[in-house]
């Protein structure tokens, strides 16, 4: 089975993105290609923007089964809304109304079961797409992108991680911000969560929020402290008095954050920040052979 790690933060802009690629570039030079990288930030996928050469093989579409109500077969007897757990159906029996809202629906089925009148069948809507790249022949790298205005951001990363190949030693997510349902879902079966955050007061504060969150989950993590240099100590006080492992920091680097601004993190790798990568990439390489 595949080794599977999340790297999540609990904000944006804190340097998740640059984390996950250059943590597949780093453990592919360093120990195995059997390294996949699935792009679970699927309202705003941005990973591929920073592997030039790879090629898109193929997109699927993803598709949510949402129910639809016949109102010939219908007598509005309410029994499907009442059975919907998530509010997803209206009837209005006086003035023949019989709606599902396909944002609110979960796909479980129940209303299905409920209807004695045969009157609802299940429909495939579209909710976003998968699309597989590859590079040097090797799939490495599987973006997850919701449909403009769908709501499932969960539904798709869970469909999306599903394509993770078995053969893979390690599965890297790169998570959605936040810590909300879509990061809960993407964190929920991995081995190991890398946090990434940045010495500033906003960047303890979601720092902050992520721990409880991984406390509650009771899922191992340790720290990854980017752009450090910048901003104050009291980040490190905090991971201090919690004992959470700073797994390395990533110094602020001006040329750096100008690659990442172009497109071209991997192209050029300031020396500091290659050797801060490489000493991370054996340690969680001991942690993954542990
Ligand atoms: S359970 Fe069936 S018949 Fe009753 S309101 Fe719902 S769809 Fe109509
Ligand atoms: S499938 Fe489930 S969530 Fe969707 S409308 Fe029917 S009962 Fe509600």
């Amino acid at each position: 089975m595949p080794y599977k790690i999340a790297i999540a933060s609990g904000k944006g802009g804190t340097g998740k993105t640059s984390v996950s690629v250059s943590m597949q570039h780093f453990i592919r030079k360093q120990f195995t290609n059997q390294v996949q990288l699935i792009d679970c930030d699927v309202e705003e996928p941005n990973d591929i923007l920073f592997f030039p050469n790879a090629k898109k093989k193929n997109s699927k579409i993803i598709t949510q089964r949402v129910p639809k109500i016949d109102k010939n077969q219908c007598n509005f007897c309410k029994k499907c809304a009442d059975y919907c757990e998530f509010n997803a159906i209206s009837i209005i029996p006086s003035i023949k109304m019989a709606k599902v809202n396909s944002s609110l629906c979960h796909s479980c089925g129940a209303c299905l079961v409920a209807c004695e009148q045969s009157a609802i069948k299940e429909t495939e809507q579209p909710i976003g797409l998968m699309n597989f790249y590859h590079e040097k022949n090797h799939i490495n790298l599987i973006e997850g992108e919701l449909k403009i205005g769908s709501a499932m951001q969960t539904l798709v990363i869970k469909e999306v991680k599903k394509q993770a190949s078995k053969q893979s030693q390690i599965i890297l997510y790169d998570a959605p911000p936040g810590t909300s349902c879509p990061v809960v879902e993407t964190i929920s079966d991995v081995d190991f969560i890398i946090l990434v955050s940045e010495p500033t007061p906003f960047g303890l504060h979601d720092l902050k929020l992520m721990v409880e969150l991984l406390k509650e989950l009771q899922k191992p993590y340790s720290v990854i402290i980017n752009k450090a240099g910048i901003g104050n100590r009291d980040i490190y006080t905090y991971l201090k008095q919690e004992q959470i492992e700073i797994l390395g920091e990533i110094p602020f680097d001006q040329e750096y954050a100008t690659n990442y601004a172009n497109g071209s993190l991997l192209k050029t790798i300031p020396q500091k920040i290659s050797k801060e990568f490489e000493i991370i990439t054996d340690k969680l390489i001991k942690r993954v052979y542990a």
